[in-house]
């Protein structure tokens, strides 16, 4: 079996004024901020998209869908996320799983993690359990401690049949 192994990072700023948006699930944040960004900033598929492109070397979300191009502002991250596998799908490959931690101080993500599992296995075309979502403070250290942003690290493993 070929199996290829990426691995995706991404921040956003947390801001008043913007959904916030966490693996395609809109959450409330206990102070009312959001993600700032050019799409949805949903940094946990962002995360995910570059695990994704990484695994066989397709570059990074920059690339795919630059910033300063007018048709992805505001767009749904799962709708670039589908455009992502089908790439991955093209060229024969098959996602075996994916892992990702989001570090946040608030909210609880433990409530909404299943819904995220779920909407992004259904765009990926896989299992619930083949998508991993973990969260973790950041014990009030550093950018993400003090809320100021939102990051998320993940891991992609594909393999061609
Ligand atoms: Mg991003």
């Amino acid at each position: 079996m070929h199996l290829r192994i990426g691995n995706g990072y991404d921040i956003h700023r947390l801001v008043p004024g913007r959904p916030l948006i966490l693996g395609g699930v809109r959450l409330e944040h206990p102070d009312g901020l959001g993600l700032d960004g050019h799409s949805d900033a949903d940094v946990l598929v962002h995360a995910l998209m570059d695990a994704l492109l990484g695994a066989l070397s397709l570059g990074d979300i920059g690339l795919h869908f630059p910033p300063e191009d007018p048709r992805w502002k505001g767009a749904d991250s799962l709708v670039l996320l589908e455009q992502v596998v089908s790439l991955v799908r093209e060229r024969g490959w098959q996602v075996l799983n994916l892992d990702t931690v989001v570090v946040a101080e608030r909210p609880k993500l433990k409530p909404h993690i299943a819904a995220m599992r779920a909407a992004i296995a259904a765009r990926l075309g896989v299992e619930p359990d083949q998508v991993g979502v973990k969260a973790t403070t950041n014990e009030r250290l550093g950018p993400t401690g003090r809320e100021e942003g939102i990051a998320c690290h993940a891991v992609a493993l594909l393999h061609k049949p």
